[in-house]
């Protein structure tokens, strides 16, 4: 029987058990709106303030900062367009954030670029991470707001975001962080973090696709993301997702219980370095982000002479799920906008592997993996006229 290893967990995860179980009885006994009066939609209403508290106990605040959304996207956009909208009227104009961000946040920037915003981009260091100290120097009187990614998607670069935020409060600016990829590999806590307000997304950690949440601290004025009914304290209207709220907050309690964090660590991060010494024996390769703070499941690595599409196809053939880029930009010709800014050149930064393994991984997958994955890059190599004239040394 042909084996299948998925080693895709950055783009998304299966549902586990306990979430889908979770939320089985939303869809069937326990299927009222939640703004009903009767019993029935009672409960759902305690649902999903109980999912509530559980985020908010998640991620160390209070169960009233959480609002739920559509996911990693959606929090992002909110977060960041509120905070850029309500800081203009006073002058402030200008937004901080990182060159490696998530395109839900870049393309944001980008979009308050074109309304009349300032934006500075910091870079990171070839290593993959952000210095806090460009972060401060780059902070003006007309700053709004600082962004940065907790963990990249792609890299797994994991960011001294405790100290950044530590910046920020001195400095009096709001600090939001993209924590997508950190839930569950990281213990999080908003306030000793200094962070004012965090976006999540429930697909990254075994709970459906389509939900996400938003922590915004108190005080700070979040605007109106959908005008309807009173959900979501008004800000979000429209019938809450039942099953999928409740599922994210089994989900979230599940990825941020701290034994599970460190069982997690300690099964994943021995795979990841045998996945990584063994590719890196092939010659003409490179490790794209450093060892040091980086997420336990994540190896991302640079072929020469290979195209990264190619390379996919060749694995899903012998039954391996893996990215090359990020699954957003797959189907674009650019390479990872995360590569370059590494510094990697353009040919480079196109042979490149992204496995990504979730809690279940097991040492015949890692096996399976080390096998194909030179298989498959010594065939394609043997057939591009690239990868001929790079051992010549053209
Ligand atoms: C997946 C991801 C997102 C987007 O989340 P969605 O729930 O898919 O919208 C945002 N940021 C990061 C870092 C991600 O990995």
């Amino acid at each position: 029987m042909k084996k299948f290893v998925y080693a895709d967990n950055a783009a998304t995860t299966k549902v586990s058990e306990k979430v889908l179980s979770s939320m089985l009885p939303f869809y069937t006994e326990g299927f009222g709106n939640a703004s009903s009066i009767y019993a029935l939609g009672r409960s759902a209403q305690a649902s999903i303030e109980k999912a509530r508290e559980q985020v908010a106990n998640g991620i160390g605040c209070e169960a009233k900062e959480v609002y739920f959304t559509s996911g990693g996207s959606e929090s992002d956009n909110w977060a960041v367009k509120s905070v850029a909208k309500n800081l203009a009227k006073r002058g402030k104009n200008h937004i901080i954030t990182t060159v490696f961000e998530h395109h839900a946040i870049l393309h944001t920037c980008q979009a308050l670029e074109k309304e009349g915003f300032e934006v500075t981009y910091i870079p990171i260091d070839d290593k993959g991470y952000v210095n806090p100290c460009d972060i401060e120097n780059a902070i003006t009187d007309k700053t709004a707001l600082v962004t940065v990614m907790f963990a990249n998607n792609e890299i797994g670069t994991i960011q001294p975001i405790a100290e950044i935020g530590r910046i920020c409060r001195e400095k009096k600016v709001l600090f939001h962080t993209d924590a997508v990829q950190a839930i569950g590999n990281v213990a999080i806590n908003v306030k000793e973090m200094g962070i004012d307000m965090l976006s999540l997304s429930g697909h990254k950690i075994h709970a459906p696709k389509g939900i996400g949440a938003l922590y915004v601290r108190k005080g700070i004025i979040l605007n109106n993301l959908i005008h309807g009914g009173g959900q979501e304290k008004g800000k979000r209207a429209g019938t809450e997702n039942v099953p999928s709220i409740v599922g994210l907050g089994i989900a979230v309690e599940e990825a941020c219980n701290i034994d599970n964090i460190n069982a997690k660590a300690s099964k994943l991060t021995p795979m990841r370095d045998r996945i990584i010494s063994e590719l890196l024996k092939l010659p003409k390769t490179r490790l794209n982000g450093g060892t040091e703070n980086r997420l336990c499941g994540n190896v991302n690595i640079s072929f020469e002479g290979v195209e990264g599409e190619s390379l996919l196809l060749f694995l899903d053939n012998m039954g391996i799920c893996a990215s090359s880029g990020s699954a957003c930009t797959s189907g674009d010709l650019d390479p990872s906008h995360v590569l370059l800014a590494l510094g990697l050149k353009h040919e480079v930064a196109h042979g490149s592997l992204r496995i990504s393994l979730a809690d279940d991984a097991s040492e015949e997958d890692v096996d399976y993996i080390i096998e194909c994955v030179p298989k498959a890059i010594s065939t394609l190599r043997a057939m591009s006229p690239l990868w001929e004239r790079i051992v010549k040394g053209e």
